[in-house]
């Protein structure tokens, strides 16, 4: 059976792990983002998130996830046109005007939190901060969708008409998923989809939404390292991903820092 079918409901105190997975990812994630300036390495990002998942005694399930060879890092550090998976890299610096999206899941008690943040390294052009702006904005949008009796349809729907009415484009080669004791579980959520369709969510499914937003294209290619994803056009991308969990009184975020801010952009998540 594939991944996609297996979906787990989780108790109260299941997403109060989960939670406390979340909170250490997100500060992994955090760490990661102030490593973030003109001349640090990919690979430096990924140790400021390692440092702090080694501080908690836990670990990220990046780490040999299958693939065309295991994963080699406990981040995906992806530079500009980079969408995802990309490896972090000692050769690889940032500089001004860079934009990087960083990737990282934490298993704490056997629960796993998955986030991503894109970070702009110093200045960046209006357009691109435009592509922070509103990947990171659909991702509030998404989550607030996150209710019991809604559809993954609902959700998915949130992301693409956030993105595509302001004139960016959502990718179709690459989703969102059910997550808990495993880090890809059902359902898969699409960044595209139509209201009402879709299974129905209920108390206690929790989700990894990730808009992974394009400029002019929404077509992809894997380099030849075969994990990094890259913009067909070679055009800059953004990528944002919260943990989300339905609950009885709406969308729980479980990916926030302990302040219960955001390691994104946006400070204050409006749900
Ligand atoms: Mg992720
Ligand atoms: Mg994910």
């Amino acid at each position: 059976m594939s991944w996609e079918r297996q979906i787990t409901i989780k108790s109260a105190s299941e997403l109060e792990l989960m939670r406390q997975a979340g909170q250490i990812n997100a500060e992994a994630l955090a760490a990661a983002r102030d490593a973030a300036h003109p001349g640090a390495s990919t690979a430096d990002l990924n140790a400021a998130a390692e440092d702090v998942l080694k501080k908690y005694g836990v670990y990220s399930p990046f780490k040999n996830y299958p693939g065309p060879y295991p994963y080699p890092a406990s981040t995906n550090v992806s530079l500009n046109e980079e969408l995802v998976h990309g490896i972090p890299n000692p050769k690889r610096k940032l500089k001004e005007g860079d934009i990087v999206s960083i990737d990282c899941g934490t298993v704490y008690e056997g629960f796993v939190a998955d986030s991503a943040i894109t970070v702009p390294v110093g200045k960046v052009s209006e357009e691109v901060a435009k592509l922070l702006e509103v990947t990171e904005g659909s991702l509030y949008a998404a989550i607030a969708q996150m209710v019991a009796g809604n559809h993954v349809g609902d959700v998915s729907h949130a992301v693409q008409e956030h993105v595509e009415d302001r004139g960016l484009q959502v990718t179709r080669e690459y989703t969102g998923h059910g997550v808990g004791r495993e880090m890809h579980e059902g359902p898969q959520l699409p960044n595209y989809g139509i209201p009402g369709r879709g299974m129905q969510l209920r108390v206690g499914m929790t989700i990894a939404i990730e808009p992974m937003v394009l400029i002019g294209s929404p077509f992809t290619r894997v380099l030849a390292d075969q994990w990094t994803v890259v913009s067909r056009n070679g055009l800059p991308t953004a990528h944002y991903e919260h943990t989300v969990a339905v609950t009885e009184t709406g969308p729980r975020i479980l990916t926030l820092l302990a302040n219960g801010a955001s390691p994104g952009r946006i400070q204050l998540p409006r749900v």
